[in-house]
């Protein structure tokens, strides 16, 4: 597979067979209604598949076959080393179906081959792995009570935990989500996002194959103003976890108060800070400075956006960065020697232009790209945008733009960076670059979000936890963290006699 050239990866994509339809109570089935929905290869503009567009209606079953396999504790009330057994299998499955996995994910969102093979599939590979793995490691406590009394504190699943993810990075969102709410008992419905619903689609039969019971995971493609909040508003849904905008994040906690106040936890926007001191290791910085905006075309939560440098290196800085900016041009995602995609859709490339537009109008210089490309092939593609001249109060310095656009904003001392890197509504991610630690170590502790990197960006594994600070959120995907957002704390109080 890594020697596989661009046709290669064509052919097998034309002879793929793609899965379309919703997979409930444990088999695929067309939508009630039957009203489907095509999903698009960004790449060409063409159709994949029609994609079953499921209703309240079809919530509603799904809801129910939830509800009743977890109050029969089919899956729930095993023991947690069973539960593991089926998450590694799962894990092995996800492996062994990499290719079909990868090519589904390059098709549906337009993200490069070579990061779905090595990078998003691996990842939620992990992911399964990873939390079944833990799951038997978990220990409840015995509190420090009296000595005639013994108290248990122990954890319990939700029960039926609704799943809403995004189209950015659909599959390892998908794991992140899924993963732990399955490990520690709960039921699961997952809601994709309406253009990006592929690899969801056929990780549930590979669940099902791997042993999970019937009505534990169930995958609903649909609208996300008509199914996603009704999963959001149902009096049986106990748990809500989603990826997406800042926007829909709060209209779900409203949902939320309006409904069962189901546990709600969010994972949402970002515009972060990458802060770069004059004592930097400066080629290592401007190369990671272009990856943390342009990887997956800035179509990235955690993008550094927004691109902070001491004064007294800017210029020089900024052409540094302008060149490694040449090697993300985007191409055919299906060769593997691409390193950025189209924009998943034109809605999506529409924003971007829009943008380049309001930060030409609010005074910023167009330092580098702005423009669309390949115009031929029938796919949005935009190039890698650089504006310099720009202050922190600016539209393009405050908004989520969601595309391979960096703004450069300069600053003097380090109570300068810090203040602009927290003048944001967003607080999820940031790195500062610095060969001094107290410098560095400083400037970390003091920027508000929740992945702060010192001297590298994008950095984090599974071991740690991921989510955001103010408007970026508030739960926590992966660790051992991310079961604290699908569990509840129970206290059991016994007296001797
Ligand atoms: P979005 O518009 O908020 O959509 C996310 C999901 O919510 C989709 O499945 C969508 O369905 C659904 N949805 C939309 N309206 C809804 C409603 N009223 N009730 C329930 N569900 C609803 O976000 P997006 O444009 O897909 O994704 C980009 C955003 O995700 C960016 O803001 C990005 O920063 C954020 N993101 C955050 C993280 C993180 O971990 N913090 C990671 C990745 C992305 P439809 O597809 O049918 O509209």
């Amino acid at each position: 597979m890594q020697d596989f050239s661009a046709k290669d990866w064509a052919d097998r994509a034309a002879s793929l067979t793609i899965e379309g339809r919703a997979f409930i109570d444990g088999a695929y089935i067309n939508a009630l209604s039957g009203n489907t929905r095509p999903t698009l290869n960004p790449a060409t503009g063409e159709v994949l598949v029609a994609v079953a567009s499921c209703g309240p209606e079809d919530a509603d079953r799904a809801i129910a076959s939830a509800k009743a396999v977890f109050e029969a504790g089919t899956w729930a009330n095993q023991a947690p080393s069973e539960r593991k057994k089926v998450l590694v299998r799962w894990a092995e499955l996800v492996e062994a179906h990499a290719e079909e996995l990868a090519l589904l994910e390059c098709l549906d969102v337009g993200k490069p081959i070579s990061d779905t093979l090595n990078v998003d599939v691996p990842a939620a590979a992990r992911t399964l792995r990873w939390s079944g793995e833990a799951i038997d490691k978990v220990y409840d406590q015995v509190a420090p009570t009296p000595h005639d009394t013994l108290a248990l504190v122990t954890r319990l699943p939700l029960g039926v935990v609704a799943a809403i993810v995004p189209w950015n990075f659909p599959f390892s969102t998908t794991a992140w989500k899924i993963a732990p709410a399955i490990a520690t008992g709960n039921s699961v419905i997952l809601k994709p996002a309406s253009n990006t619903p592929l690899t969801a689609i056929k990780l549930a039969g590979l669940a099902k194959q791997a042993g999970l019971p019937d009505g534990v995971l169930q995958v609903l493609p649909g609208p996300g103003g008509s199914l996603g909040s009704h999963l959001a508003k149902h009096m049986d849904v106990e748990g809500l976890t989603f990826t997406g905008s800042t926007p829909v994040g709060k209209m779900l906690m409203e949902y939320s108060g309006q409904s069962n106040l189901k546990r709600t936890y969010l994972e949402l926007g970002g515009k972060s800070p990458n802060i770069v001191f004059a004592d930097a290791n400066l080629d290592k910085a401007a190369a990671m400075a272009a990856t943390a905006v342009f990887y997956n075309g800035g179509q990235t939560c955690t993008a550094g956006t927004r691109l902070l440098v001491q004064a007294s290196i800017h210029d020089a800085f900024v052409a540094k960065v302008i060149e490694h900016a040449k090697s993300w041009l985007p191409g055919n995602p299906l060769d593997p020697a691409t390193s950025m995609g189209p924009m998943v859709d034109e809605a999506q490339y529409n924003t971007v232009a829009e943008y380049v537009r309001i930060g030409c109008d609010e005074g910023a210089t167009l330092a580098y790209g702005g423009k669309r490309v390949k115009v031929t092939d029938g796919g949005f593609y935009h190039e890698p945008t650089i504006f310099t001249g720009a202050n922190n109060q600016m539209r393009i310095a405050q908004e989520e733009i969601f595309g391979p656009v960096m703004t450069v904003i300069p600053f003097e001392t380090e109570a300068e960076a810090i203040a602009i890197a927290n003048d944001s509504i967003f607080g999820l991610a940031g790195a500062v670059w610095s060969k001094d630690i107290n410098v560095a170590h400083r400037v970390a502790k003091a920027v508000r979000v929740g992945t702060m990197g010192i001297n590298n960006y994008f950095g984090g594994d599974m071991t740690v936890p991921f989510g955001g600070f103010k408007q970026s959120g508030n739960g926590r995907d992966k660790s051992m963290h991310a079961f604290d957002d699908y569990t509840e704390l129970k206290t059991t109080w016994i007296e001797f006699d």
